[in-house]
């Protein structure tokens, strides 16, 4: 008898059971290895951002830039999308890609950033146009981490200056005033990470009731500290505004 060239329908369907397997084995091996890729490339953005905080330093006598950040504009007042915290570090970066966590894209954070974007000076115009930060995802804080276990370890922004040229933590008793070190305090987190549990209140939800994400960083954000170190924080509890 002479056989046809070919598969036979077992063949194809043990080939297919196959392919199934190893992409069932293989899928949250690559799935974990692009989050930890995405945690790698904040973390790496936390630290040039470190890097321009240093220089900007050196050319204010160690003062910080304002804290005014994105997350503060004031639609009515143009004047408020100068003088933010990333306009401020901008000429030592020369980039807004460090702004962008390459965890970002969600679409539903990317529409939720409504302050990134701003009505046009001419008053009376309700055409909104995006800022050159248009996609960042990272908020300044001086947030101490960890701090006991009640209301002190929210993810409150403990903006460190809101005006130029205000605060410089090597000259004025800084750490003392807010009961923590350089090394326990947060001056940059990642949006991207967590604006389901920063801003999952009961504000936000009624602001934007179909636009909160879960943060790609699932269970915290990568975090830099004031001295300049970049770790992964996870979070035990919900915090907000
Ligand atoms: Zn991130």
């Amino acid at each position: 008898m002479k056989r046809e060239k070919g598969f036979t329908l077992i063949e194809l369907l043990v080939v297919i059971a196959i392919i199934a397997i190893l992409a069932a084995i293989l899928f949250p091996v690559l799935s974990s290895a692009r989050r930890a890729a995405w945690v790698s490339g904040c973390t790496s953005n936390m630290k040039q951002f470190m890097n321009a905080v240093n220089l900007y330093r050196g050319d204010y006598n160690g003062f910080l830039p304002q804290a005014n950040n994105i997350w503060y504009i004031d639609y009515g007042n143009p004047a408020t999308l100068k003088f933010n915290y990333f306009d401020e570090l901008f000429p030592y970066m020369k980039t807004t890609n460090v702004a962008i966590c390459p965890a970002k894209p969600i679409l539903a954070i990317k529409n939720s950033l409504v302050n990134l974007w701003y009505y046009p000076a001419e008053s009376g115009s309700s055409e909104r146009k995006p800022t050159k930060w248009y996609g960042a995802v990272y908020t300044p804080s001086m947030w101490p981490w960890p701090k006991g276990s009640g209301g002190e370890r929210r993810l409150a922004h403990m903006i460190w200056s809101q005006g130029k040229n205000l605060v410089n933590p090597d000259t004025v008793d800084y750490w003392a005033k807010y009961n923590c070190r350089p090394s326990e305090a947060v001056m940059l987190f990642c949006m991207s990470g967590t604006w389901s549990i920063t801003w999952d209140d009961a504000r936000i939800r009624q602001m934007f009731p179909d636009k909160i994400a879960h943060g790609s960083h699932e269970r915290g954000t990568p975090a830099l500290f004031a001295d300049g170190h970049v770790k992964f924080v996870e979070y035990d509890r919900v915090g907000n505004l």
